[in-house]
């Protein structure tokens, strides 16, 4: 049995089962791997270890966080009554990044899509109508404007519209199918400041 090759191709077949990493890209950095010292491959493993133990959905908004409450929760300068539903965590870091927001979020972590058997079940919506109960002034829809991410704020402005709380929709003239994260800070103030009741 040829024992270094096996564990050279588990390795490749590991590597290639992550998203953008095609199997020629697998095999190079399988290659790369194996040539470091070993130092550096034991930091590279430990690093994927000790994020993968302590990151975590906030318990709030369900951003990726490695504390109970993100710092965004947790900052109390951060309008707790106005809620951007984002559909994930980049989406959110895309809005954080134009720093002209001071509410909270909201991360649904998808969009209801039936074509691909996503249902709202299977996003965080339950949490976020939880979240109503509190004190809420508005809730800003922001998934993207996709099929999915306008499916998905149809669904959620319906939800929410019978608890007389105000929903918007951020502006479209975000490119639509484009994602959140892509789209450069100014044209995402434009659609935050432009945002639209539902
Ligand atoms: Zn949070």
């Amino acid at each position: 049995m040829d024992y270094y090759s096996s564990q050279i191709s588990r390795l490749i077949e590991q590597l290639s089962g992550l998203p953008g990493i095609g199997s020629k890209t697998a095999q190079r950095l399988a290659f790369h791997i194996v040539n470091l010292p070993v130092e550096k491959v034991q930091a590279l493993s430990d690093s994927i270890i000790e994020a993968k133990k302590n990151v975590r959905y906030c318990r709030q908004c369900f951003t990726l966080t490695d504390q109970e409450l993100c710092p965004i929760c947790a900052n109390p300068k951060r309008d707790q009554r106005t809620i951007m539903v984002v559909e994930n965590t980049r989406d959110m870091a895309a809005y954080e990044k134009t720093g002209k927001f001071d509410g909270v979020y909201h991360v649904l972590h998808g969009a209801i899509s039936p074509m691909l058997g996503i249902g709202p079940g299977d996003i965080r919506l339950k949490e976020l109508m939880a979240r109503l109960q509190g004190e809420v002034d508005e809730v800003i829809i922001a998934t993207n404007s996709s099929l999915e991410g306008e499916t998905t704020a149809m669904y959620i402005s319906k939800l929410i519209k019978p608890t007389g709380i105000k929903v918007t929709r951020i502006a479209s003239g975000v490119p639509v199918g484009g994602d959140l994260e892509y789209i450069d800070e100014v044209t995402l103030l434009r659609a935050l400041e432009g945002r639209v009741e539902l």
